[in-house]
């Protein structure tokens, strides 16, 4: 009978280790599958040996959240460290401050302006005849106006997502405050930190509970048991078997500098906007830990390299031009037709999720798939918030 049958979770990243737990809380046995040689996904971190440093291996990765409960929840699988992401970014051979904020503006105009006439200025180069920006440009272009855009955003957009940003969708500047102090903080979130040991503890410590297995170096495509019911986190596109067409995602290169520096590149993320330089931002990894400074040796550094995401490549980013949401909707239509699967996380719903949003709706989603199974109906297929 179903009674025996496991809970299956395809990813054992935040998504399927978040639902694993609260399944197995519950008395259910969970089988978590990953086709990795470990968990965390994208998140994974890892200590390099020879430095000391801790890697974020798929590149940075910071906690910020406004979420009580999600802080609290990861906050009970790990130590977090206080962390605040300062940004610089490299534009016309100068170094500035990010996000957009009273420095900025000041260090690009070669001004001393204060915070009311910093935002005047800004008021009078920022295009305000366009009434709701529906493009990535035209929502740059009426928040900071064309001086700036061009700066900051117009290169390194082109560069991370591969094609104009007039063709990309307002949501994605979206993402980035504009301030007229001199905040520096990249984030506006109420808790920001790093875990002491890194990710992948987190995630392990989420895994650790006797009525789950964890499976690495295993496939989807080779499951070979009937769950009670599947949760999958890997590209909506792929359960399918790319039948209807492939998903545009960009993935990442890396490229590892090794320096026996001890101050590398003096900061944690530095990033290059000008179209010129191929790569999008160089990260110091020591940076992202700096209650250890005094106990790694040298400095580990990334060049990060956006390109398309091909058959083979790990996808990092979901695109979502017009023509992947087209057929997003109809790889959808067909999610809503699968009886005991529900589609979860970044690249389960294809969309551009940080990692407590995924938290925060992998608990839901996995509270209501079990209130669901417990009344004898089907969990929802396609888990997406109501936001
Ligand atoms: N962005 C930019 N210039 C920058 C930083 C960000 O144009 O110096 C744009 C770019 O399109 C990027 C988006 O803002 O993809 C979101 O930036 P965020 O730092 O949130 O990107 P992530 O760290 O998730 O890659």
């Amino acid at each position: 009978m179903s009674a025996d049958r496991r809970i299956v979770c395809v990813g054992a990243g935040f998504s399927g280790a978040v639902i694993a737990r609260e399944f197995a809380e519950a008395g259910h046995r969970v089988l978590v599958i990953d086709e990795r040689d470990h968990v965390a996904g994208n998140c994974h971190t890892e200590r390099d040996a020879e430095t000391g440093i801790m890697v974020h291996r798929y590149g940075p990765h910071i906690f910020h959240t406004d979420n009580r409960e999600v802080w609290d929840y990861v906050n009970s699988h790990a130590t977090f460290m206080p962390y605040v992401n300062r940004v610089k970014a490299v534009s016309g051979g100068r170094v500035y401050s990010l996000p957009i904020n009273l420095h900025t503006i000041n260090q690009l105009f070669g001004t001393a302006m204060n915070p009311a006439e910093a935002r005047a200025f800004i008021a009078e180069r920022s295009r305000q005849d366009i009434a709701e920006p529906q493009t990535f440009e035209e929502q740059a272009l009426k928040f900071v106006g064309d001086e700036i855009y061009k700066a900051f955003f117009h290169g390194y957009t082109r560069k991370q997502w591969g094609v104009e940003p007039s063709d990309l969708p307002a949501s994605i500047l979206k993402r980035l405050p504009l301030r007229f102090t001199y905040d520096d903080n990249y984030f506006n979130h109420a808790f920001q930190g790093i875990p002491a040991e890194g990710y992948t503890a987190l995630v392990a410590s989420i895994l650790d509970h006797e009525g789950i297995e964890t499976r690495l170096g295993s496939r989807f495509e080779d499951l070979d048991e009937a769950p009670l019911h599947l949760f999958y986190s890997g590209p909506i596109d792929r359960y399918f078997g790319h039948r209807l067409g492939r998903l545009g995602y960009r993935t990442l290169d890396f490229k590892e500098i090794r320096s026996a520096d001890d101050e590398g590149i003096g900061n944690a993320v530095l990033n290059y906007c000008d179209a010129d330089v191929p790569w999008t931002r160089i990260t110091d990894h020591k940076y992202f830990a700096p209650w250890s400074l005094d106990e790694t040796r040298g400095s580990l550094q990334f060049r990060e390299y956006s390109r398309a995401c091909e058959a083979g490549d790990i996808p990092y980013y979901p695109i979502r031009l017009v023509s992947d949401k087209d057929l997003l909707g109809r790889y959808v239509a067909l999610a809503e037709a699968e009886r005991r699967v529900t589609f979860v996380g970044r690249l389960g719903t294809y969309r551009y999720l940080d990692m407590d949003v995924t938290i925060a709706e992998a608990m839901k989603a996995g509270r209501a798939a079990r209130a669901a199974l417990e009344t004898g109906d089907l969990p929802r297929p396609f888990y997406e918030s109501a936001a």
